[in-house]
């Protein structure tokens, strides 16, 4: 179903972000963003660990002072995932982020003070072979442009970043990386498909404040839905005002939709109602995560559906096409296997139970 409704996919030109392979035909990558201050190294290196255990491709962070960016190479030393460094102005910031190891940047030329400035970082950012992430977004498009578009319009922002791009690509430098976000889906769409007319490079996609949880991955969805089918986008990230563990979750299960990412773990739950007795929301989210990790340590590992049900009136029944379910009841939940009753377990054993039972899983 997926393949009629995916147009093929744009071809782009490849770039590196670390090991990560960007455009042409690498696999579509998730990106995040920290929100811990990056000054805070602990913080910050145990926030990327979270979501590169939950599948996240990319990280950037916010790079906005010089103690943030002294605190970068402590980061990116232990950062098993490629770290992009977002700069704003200061050309020092950048050329300090480079030195400490990140494997990309997110800065716009046109912002850091002058060609001589733009330069340097170009040379920096080419011996190191990082790229550069042109990301014009609403609120950062010049005045003038603003002026002469009555507003940040698609064709702004498509200006704004066409503008930095050619102070790069006059110094020579090609490895470039380029987004369009505007805050709300038509004009974030009508951006990004402008933008395709003007250049090959590879896109990173996204609505940018795009809001809350729910609100934020639908508009995101609904927005990166319709480039993703019409073949457009090499990278995206999902923003939202909340964990970034919720950000990689929405971006992989949006890609996964469309098919353009391998599955992650089935669980099937209920809705929950007036009969439930256990927590069975937090349960299945813990199973979800559960083997999330587990099938990113294991990818070839065989793939259960696991049913996690509310109750064990309708719970087994409602089970029956799963692999492995567990029906909670009141401090206790049933575990079935091929819709047998196998064990009935005290409620703090169910997670543990039913991973070990995904683990010993024989197709
Ligand atoms: Fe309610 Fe039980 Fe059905 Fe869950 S399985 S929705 S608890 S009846």
């Amino acid at each position: 179903m997926t393949d009629a409704l995916l147009a093929s996919r744009r071809k782009t030109r490849q770039i590196n972000v670390g090991p990560v392979t960007v455009g042409g035909d690498a696999p579509i990558s998730v990106q995040t963003m920290t929100k811990t201050d990056t000054r805070d190294i602990d913080a910050t290196v145990a926030q990327i660990a979270a979501v590169a255990e939950i599948g996240c491709d990319i990280v950037r962070l916010a790079v906005p002072d010089r103690e943030a960016a002294d605190a970068l190479p402590a980061i990116t030393e232990q950062a098993s995932i490629p770290v992009i460094a977002d700069i704003h102005f200061d050309h020092k910031l950048a050329l300090a982020a480079l030195e400490s190891g990140v494997d990309g940047l997110r800065i716009n030329p046109g912002n850091i003070g002058g060609e001589a400035n733009v330069r340097e970082v170009v040379q920096a950012a080419s011996s190191n072979k990082v790229p550069i992430r042109i990301g014009v977004n609403s609120g950062s498009v010049e005045k003038e442009l603003l002026a002469k578009h009555g507003g940040p319009t698609p064709e702004a922002l498509v200006e704004s970043a066409m503008k930095h791009v050619r102070i790069l690509e006059d110094i020579g430098y090609h490895e470039i990386k380029v987004s369009v976000k505007a805050s709300d889906v038509t004009r974030t769409v009508a951006a990004y498909r402008l933008l395709t007319k003007q250049t090959d490079y590879p896109l990173h996609l996204g609505v940018t404040e795009a809001g809350t949880l729910i609100a934020g991955t639908v508009s995101s969805s609904v927005a990166m839905g319709i480039l993703l089918t019409e073949g457009i986008g090499d990278t995206i990230r999902v923003s939202l005002t909340d964990d970034p563990r919720q950000e990689v979750r929405a971006g992989l299960a949006l890609l996964r939709s469309l098919g353009l990412r391998g599955p992650g773990p089935t669980v099937i739950s209920c809705p929950t109602c007036g009969r439930t007795e256990m927590d069975i929301v937090g349960l299945a989210a813990e199973v979800e995560a559960g083997l999330e990790r587990y099938y990113i340590e294991s990818p070839a590992a065989p793939r259960p559906v696991v049913a996690v049900m509310g109750c064990i009136v309708n719970g087994p029944g409602e089970a029956q096409h799963a692999d492995i379910a567990i029906c909670g009841g009141k401090g206790k939940a049933a575990l079935y296997v091929r819709g047998k009753h196998i064990q009935t377990l005290p409620e703090t054993e169910v997670l543990a139970s039913v991973l070990k039972q995904v683990r010993n899983w024989q197709a």
